[in-house]
């Protein structure tokens, strides 16, 4: 008898190979956990299918005749099959195996593409198998159709998952009977009957949401599990708020924390506390002040005698953050200097570009500890820089940031330093219950008072006079006394991959998505025109009419660091009108006097890039404007740019990135068909399911954290992790 994890090779011979290397399914229960994409009944209208879609008929052989061909040796047997209803054509070229089979009176049950030739409908070398009554009547009432694989017609597939069916001992369900009871799902050797010889479309639905629930219950017991164990890892330090250095901090804040800052606070100071390492995301669109809550954690981590590193994605962002954070805390960051406070600390930067000199005089201050707060980029990472005692890690915009690379920063540290994760980009609920699902989450909703709403429209390049219109907008703007963003998805022509700002999400061009793949996938229409970069635009910018007298930067990820962050420096100073930037300036990037964005190209970007980057305009008094430029205003790119224009809300819109990427792009995992992770849960669609398992498997780990008393459910997660080590390694 076999079992799920029985080989398929003896029970399936050839089949089995094909299925091993296109799919990499090996066992019973890879194969069984293939997902049909569709089922066919037996009574579709070929004169109504395409050529090529397959179809499946039961009928009765009408004819049959063998010829010889002229063009090649041996002969032809059109057999003629007819459903009562409707005549098809069944053509073999080695009519010599058929000929004794299909002989005219027999009842077949037929299945191939549907193809022409003469103006006549035909099947060539379809599968079939002849019928008696018993036979027939033990067909399932509907016909899978299994995702192609080479050198496997969907016939032999079927016949093949039949087998295996029949051979199929008792299985041990993995879904603990008391939740299958409470959510009335079915038992596993039902689910696959019905998945793969269902009778109707009411139990592939059944089936469906069975494994559906079964898929969301293995990952979201894998991340309780996870939970769990770091809450064991006794490591952390436990800070306690309101020590001398936040006092004053909080003292000399020029304002008040909104209500949900407050709240966040305590959720933070709360975690701090513990031993038990934080291990927190924050999510917040940009401005909603994430980086004050930040910084108020560190100050408590110096408070309590260890040191805070905040990681950043960018050099212009450490840069930023650094400047910005030593403002902020004026004398508290000038700790041992003279004319410094008693109480204060030192915040150092740390970055890939920095002159050995103050490299050198700054790991020295991490080291001895003097610094209390270090920012920096992934310089932070490397091997020589080594903490006097590090407590907290802040990682600012997590998606630039693998696991693999915290845990390193972790090792930095004698215990488990707490983690606070800070991300601009919305995440649906879905992503933050399984991407992010072994973390809290704090999501700070409002924006401080004060902020202007920003208004978005999309700009048809095509129609005349519009983009013309749109600089002159942006001139009035500057002569009123503001500033401007162009945004661009690349340098320039010529530019290698690498230093485009869009489409690739080269190296120092912040790529806003935490599942980065690019966007807009399916509309890659072949002939799209090359996308316009910021070398042109600037060019094209300097001359023309309506922005005359005004002063214009560059800004791109390839210029020297000095130069970007001198740039960076005049546009926030205000010596510069007009900056045209590639998503170098997309994350984090504050300058309250800029109000008006043109982003060229903009269908060349993601939702909730657009939205990121529209963040940065409207930060002051000001009302925002945003433009998006486009020379694909028609079809689904001007529908995504419309959507965009159309709400503010930062979640909907991640909602609907999510809804135009597969599966697979979200978890970061190659979806390789059969041994796929996620086969049925959909992360866009199955919110429901997802929290509901979410509950479930919190409960089952606090009765039975090692799960020994649920060895098939044990046994499926290790295949799951298994598989996800697997993944690792080949992304590596
Ligand atoms: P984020 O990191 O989420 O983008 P920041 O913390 O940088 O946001 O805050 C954005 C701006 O708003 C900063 O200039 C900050 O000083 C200011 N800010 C933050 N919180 C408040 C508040 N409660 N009231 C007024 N201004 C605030
Ligand atoms: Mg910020």
């Amino acid at each position: 008898m076999a079992h799920l994890d029985s080989n398929l090779a003896p029970l399936i011979a050839s089949a089995a190979r094909h299925l091993r290397n296109a799919r990499g399914v090996v066992t019973v229960g890879d194969l069984l956990r293939m997902r049909p994409t569709r089922y066919l009944s037996y009574d579709s209208e070929v004169t109504e299918l395409r050529d090529g879609e397959f179809v499946v008929l039961i009928g009765t052989i009408k004819s049959a005749h063998t010829r010889s061909m002229s063009t090649r040796k041996g002969s032809m047997l059109t057999a003629v099959l007819t459903d009562g209803h409707q005549d098809v054509d069944m053509t073999f070229f080695n009519a010599r195996a058929h000929e004794n089979k299909l002989l005219p009176g027999v009842r077949v049950i037929a299945g191939g593409q549907v193809g022409t030739y003469n103006h006549r409908r035909q099947l060539a070398h379809p599968g079939y198998t002849l019928l008696d009554e018993a036979a027939e009547a033990a067909l399932p009432g509907l016909y899978p159709v299994y995702p192609a694989i080479p050198k496997l017609h969907n016939w032999n597939l079927v016949q093949a998952v039949g087998l295996v069916l029949d051979a199929l001992g008792p299985l041990p369900d993995p879904l603990p009977a008391p939740l299958r009871s409470r959510h009335r799902l079915p038992g596993l050797g039902e689910t696959l009957r019905m998945l793969h010889r269902p009778e109707t479309r009411a139990e592939v639905a059944r089936a469906r949401e069975r494994l559906r629930y079964e898929e969301a219950l293995v990952l979201q017991t894998v991340l309780a599990q996870r939970r769990v164990q770091r809450a064991q890892e006794e490591a952390a330090l436990a800070i306690a708020e309101g020590g001398p250095l936040l006092t004053a901090f909080t003292d000399r804040l020029p304002f008040t924390l909104t209500a949900g800052q407050e709240q966040v606070a305590g959720e933070i100071a709360a975690d701090l506390a513990s031993t038990v390492p934080m291990n927190r995301l924050l999510q917040g669109e940009v401005g909603s002040g994430k980086t004050v809550l930040a910084l108020r954690a560190m100050l408590s981590a110096v408070d309590g005698g260890a040191q805070a590193a905040l990681l950043a994605p960018t050099e212009v962002l450490a840069t930023q953050h650094h400047r910005s954070i030593t403002a902020m805390l004026g004398d508290l960051a000038e700790g041992g200097l003279l004319g410094g406070s008693e109480i204060g600390t030192r915040v150092v930067l740390l970055t890939g570009s920095q002159g050995s000199a103050s490299r050198r005089r700054a790991l020295a201050d991490v080291v001895s500890g003097d610094a209390g707060i270090v920012i920096g980029t992934h310089a932070l990472l490397q091997e020589n820089v080594a903490f006097y005692n590090l407590g907290l890690v802040v990682v600012d915009e997590q998606h630039r940031f693998g696991v693999e690379q915290r845990d390193v920063l972790r090792g930095k540290a004698s215990g488990t330093p707490h983690l606070l994760v800070m991300t601009a980009t919305p995440i649906p609920r879905t992503i933050a219950m399984t991407v992010f699902g072994d973390m809290e989450t704090s999501t700070l909703t409002e924006l401080p008072a004060g902020r202007s709403p920003i208004q978005t429209f999309v700009v048809d390049e095509h129609r005349p006079g519009w983009l013309e219109r749109t600089w002159a907008r942006i001139g009035e703007e500057c002569r009123a006394g503001r500033q401007a963003y162009v945004v661009c998805p690349r340098i320039g022509p010529g530019a290698s991959g690498g230093e485009s700002g869009g489409e690739s999400g080269g190296d120092e061009e912040g790529e806003v998505d935490w599942f980065s793949d690019g966007f807009g996938q399916g509309e890659q229409a072949p002939a799209r025109p090359e996308m316009i970069g910021v070398l042109e635009t600037f060019e094209e910018l300097s001359t023309e009419a309506s922005l005359a007298g005004l002063r214009i930067g560059l800004l791109h990820g390839k210029l020297p660091t000095e130069e970007k962050d001198a740039v960076m420096r005049a546009f926030a100073a205000g010596e510069l009108d007009v900056l045209v930037a590639t998503t170098v300036i997309e994350v984090g990037v504050d300058v309250p006097n800029a109000t008006v964005m043109v982003v060229r190209d903009a269908d060349r970007f993601g939702v909730s890039q657009l939205h990121q980057l529209r963040g940065r305009v409207g930060r002051g008094g000001h009302p925002g404007l945003c433009l998006l430029a486009t020379r694909a205003a028609d079809g689904p790119a001007g529908e995504r740019l419309t959507a965009v224009a159309a709400t503010t809300d930062g979640f909907e819109l991640a909602q609907l990135d999510l809804r135009q990427r597969r599966e697979g792009d979200i978890l970061g995992a190659r979806q390789s068909g059969g041994r796929g992770r996620l086969q049925f849960l959909s992360l866009a669609h199955d919110e429901e399911t997802i929290a509901t398992a979410r509950a479930d498997a919190a409960e089952l780990i606090a009765q039975d954290p090692d799960l020994s008393g649920h060895p098939e459910l044990a046994g499926v997660i290790e295949e799951w992790l298994r598989r996800e080590q697997a993944d690792f390694l080949e992304k590596t």
